[in-house]
């Protein structure tokens, strides 16, 4: 087992705060701030528009993509950065539609991230060929997989209750029933150990600024099986994606392989942040991640269950059908959460009654988890929830 007191040192995180919610916005990783004051000077400051090639801009989104494949069971030269999630999952469908032409349905489940839906919803829209996206509940997922399915749209891990969906079977499944898969990894990658290659997924994507501690609007990820890579149309036929972006030609030709899924310019100062993110996962087994995130949130349940018999799990109870977030439901979630932060245990809350608490290994550990339970314990024996100030919605919750 890796020694997870000298990952902590590597991020930024604020005295007196218990830090619950790198699931969805992961904390700064120390080593960020010198890195990007360095890219700026030296590359962007004096390199200027020769960076692209002096230092590595134009390669950067495979170069990242490859650091990100080694964390989600994926071989080198399979991954590409890019854009944001909601961009890679249109990118993935649109995709994957062209490869299945003679199917109309597209499989989805209402635990999926509402964007997804959203983005499926207008992408089947604007192709005006017939197309139904069919939502089923989670646990139906499995039924619903038949001949007409073209693509199954499905996150792995509920954002919500961190249920986890099997990848593995589910994948085989669909290629059964002749289905492309695509697997929205967003709760996952940094979360749990994934083997993407040996579950032989068709399509995977995700963000980084969760478990991957990318910052704030930090760039997404899409793969592409190897025997789709060339074969993949991509719909955001962008100049960087060409065969020949400086060739300038007045027609589309996708570049071989996964550099297809480049739209247009990268960002490359984002990158730069995401890849000093990625340094402190080189000295760690995503096995012994999950091993420590299932011990810390076993620990997590059984604290709260104990001390605060007023919150019902939200969550899967057996930790192999969980990601690695923790979910509580109680009636005022959205209050005892702003109360429980005012104390210095940040987690979140997801309409419509659940507080949610992420585990993440490599910046917390069982006193943290010990220190959060009592807290939330206090702050719901002694009612300290029930104040107008923490009733009052902000607009990001
Ligand atoms: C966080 C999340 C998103 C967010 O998409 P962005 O384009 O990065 O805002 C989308 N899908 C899922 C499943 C998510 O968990």
């Amino acid at each position: 087992m890796i020694d997870f007191t000298r990952t902590r040192g590597k991020f930024h995180l604020p005295e007196g705060v218990v830090y619950l919610d790198g699931n969805s916005l992961g904390p700064m990783p120390v080593a960020a701030g010198e890195r990007l004051s360095r890219m700026l000077a030296d590359e962007w400051g004096d390199q200027l528009i020769r960076g692209w090639n002096t230092a590595g801009w134009y390669v950067q989104p495979r170069k990242v993509g490859d650091r990100i494949a080694r964390l989600i069971g994926a071989a080198p030269g399979t991954v590409v950065m890019g854009d944001t999630l909601s961009i890679k999952v249109y990118q993935a469908l649109s995709a994957a539609l062209e490869l299945n032409p003679e199917r109309s349905v597209v499989l989805s489940d209402s635990g999926n991230f509402p964007s997804d839906l959203y983005i499926a919803q207008g992408l089947l829209r604007s192709l005006e060929r017939g197309y139904e996206l069919k939502v089923v509940e989670p646990e139906e997922v499995e039924d619903a997989i038949d001949d007409t399915v073209a693509a199954m749209m499905i996150t792995e891990v509920d954002y919500r209750t961190g249920r986890r969906h099997d990848m593995k079977r589910l994948t085989a499944r669909a290629h059964d029933a002749g289905a492309i898969a695509i697997w929205d990894l967003a709760h996952s990658a940094g979360a749990v150990d994934l083997d993407i290659a040996g579950a032989d997924v068709d399509f995977a994507v995700g963000c980084t600024y969760k478990y991957l501690n990318g910052g704030p609007g930090a760039p997404a990820f899409i793969y592409v099986a190897p025997r789709f890579a060339d074969r993949a149309r991509p719909s955001l036929a962008g100049w960087m994606g060409h065969a020949a972006p400086f060739a300038f030609d007045l027609d589309y030709r996708p570049a071989p392989g996964i550099e297809r899924m480049r739209v247009g310019t990268p960002p490359v100062i984002a990158l730069t942040v995401l890849d000093a993110a990625l340094d402190v996962w080189e000295s760690v087994d995503m096995r012994d991640v999950r091993a420590r995130s299932i011990e810390l949130s076993e620990r997590f349940i059984a604290g709260v269950e104990t001390a605060c018999p007023d919150l019902e799990l939200g969550s899967p109870r057996n930790s192999h059908e969980r990601g690695s977030q923790v979910s509580f439901r109680h009636p005022h979630a959205y209050a005892v959460m702003q109360a429980l932060i005012a104390r210095g245990v940040i987690g979140d809350f997801r309409a419509p009654d659940a507080m949610r608490f992420g585990f993440t290994p490599l910046y917390l550990d069982l006193d943290d988890v010990d220190r959060a339970v009592a807290l939330l314990a206090e702050v719901l024996d002694r009612k300290l929830w029930d104040t107008p100030e923490y009733h009052s919605k902000a607009t990001v919750t």
